[in-house]
């Protein structure tokens, strides 16, 4: 007989009970070193004192009264999103792909309403991931997300994650944009090379489209930056953020210019949840600790030094490690022979340190932002460890 719980997830045979910054213990007692945090959401580590105080004091005070009022928590949240950022305006979800949903219905509403309906298709990465609604998969386009959910939804053209020569030449009179991640997650920790996003929003700009960045994984500190695209010191016309902004409470948010988020009229869009009092104390806890001086610039240096070690590690043990990838606090190691990534990431899960998988053979490594150079120096060790054992073997 089915399990009561649909069976769409592979899950491991384990249950945590409670959290401690980095450190999560599951049912029987046991710690583990959380360099997953709930696949890069738990931004501020587990119970937070600042994000609980916020929560607590908001769950005894009120939770949810829909958009048909003003929520003074949404109100805070988007000036604050909007001063630290290129946005004008934000649209608040309850996930990720919800959000990436509102960028493509207000990009396509964009050229609807300047005259130009027929533009309504939207470039894409290879190896992307945008959620997993009707629209997002096909935004992804990869096949083992979009088997047997056809007729794919219309609309979305793929070309090589940095290569420009297959931008410019997928670009029709039916191209209304450009949608990618900065660093891309799922498919296997791939920042945009040098340079990429630079020129992605100069041809943005010579054929009149919009660009769009899918932040939801690189966005809220997580690079070094509080948005992965400042590297590149360009911007995009809209972006969509989720995981790390609501530090585990489902949040998402699409942000956009002005010309952009000003066809999104009344009516046009909506939902019951989206940036409710509880998602909004969260989010603006999440915030306030962020945005602390000093605090992401603390990301990029635990960044620096995570990465060196990972290195060290590449070259230590070169039959089972072939390289480091990612930014900031969003690294990537890919293993030398095929599936190592899987042998890799379960040795380290026996040893204590919980880590994802990536595309491309990457063990995924998204810790809290709050890991110092101690928990780095725990987790190298305990990758140091699984890698003799798997070059022994
Ligand atoms: C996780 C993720 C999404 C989807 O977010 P959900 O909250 O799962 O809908 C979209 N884009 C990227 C880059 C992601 O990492």
């Amino acid at each position: 007989m089915i399990d009561s719980i649909m069976p769409t997830y592979a899950r491991i045979d384990i249950a945590f009970d409670r959290g401690e910054g980095v450190y999560l213990y599951d049912t029987n007692g046991r710690r583990y070193l959380d360099f997953l945090a709930g696949i890069a959401v738990d931004c501020l580590g587990h119970c937070h004192p600042h994000l609980v105080k916020e929560l607590t004091s908001q769950v005894g005070k009120l939770w949810h009264t829909s958009n048909l009022y003003r929520v003074p928590g949404q109100e805070k949240l988007a000036d604050r999103l909007v001063a630290n950022s290129f946005a004008d305006s934000v649209f608040f979800t309850n996930s990720g792909a919800e959000a990436i949903e509102c960028g493509l219905k207000s990009i396509r509403r964009y050229h609807y309403l300047n005259g130009a309906p027929e533009r309504y298709r939207v470039i894409c990465a290879a190896n992307a991931f945008h959620g997993r609604t009707l629209a997002t998969i096909a935004a992804g386009g990869q096949a083992k997300h979009l088997e047997g959910f056809g007729p794919a939804v219309d609309g979305f053209d793929h070309v090589a994650f940095g290569n420009l020569n297959e931008m410019r030449a997928a670009i029709t009179p039916q191209t209304a944009a450009i949608l990618v991640e900065p660093v891309q997650g799922e498919g296997g920790v791939n920042p945009a090379p040098q340079g990429y996003l630079e020129e992605l929003r100069a041809i943005a700009d010579e054929f009149g489209l919009l660009l769009m960045f899918d932040e939801v994984q690189c966005g809220i500190g997580r690079t070094g930056r509080l948005f992965a695209h400042e590297w590149a010191g360009i911007v995009p016309d809209v972006m969509a953020i989720a995981k790390g902004i609501g530090g585990g409470f489902p949040v998402g948010a699409c942000l956009a210019v002005e010309k952009v988020a000003s066809v999104m009229t009344a009516g046009t869009h909506g939902t019951t949840y989206g940036g409710n009092p509880l998602a909004m104390a969260a989010a603006n806890a999440v915030l306030d600790v962020i945005l602390e001086d000093g605090f992401i610039a603390n990301v990029e240096h635990t960044g620096r030094y995570f990465r060196q070690k990972l290195e060290g590690l590449v070259s230590k043990y070169p039959a089972v490690l072939e390289a480091v990838s990612g930014k900031g606090l969003m690294l990537g190691l890919r293993a030398t022979a095929d599936g190592g990534n899987s042998a890799l990431n379960n040795e380290l899960f026996g040893l204590g340190l919980l880590t994802a998988l990536a595309g491309n053979n990457v063990v995924r490594f998204v810790p809290p932002l709050i890991v110092n150079e101690q928990h780095i120096d725990d987790a190298i060790s305990m990758i140091d460890q699984a890698c003799q054992k798997l070059s022994a073997a």
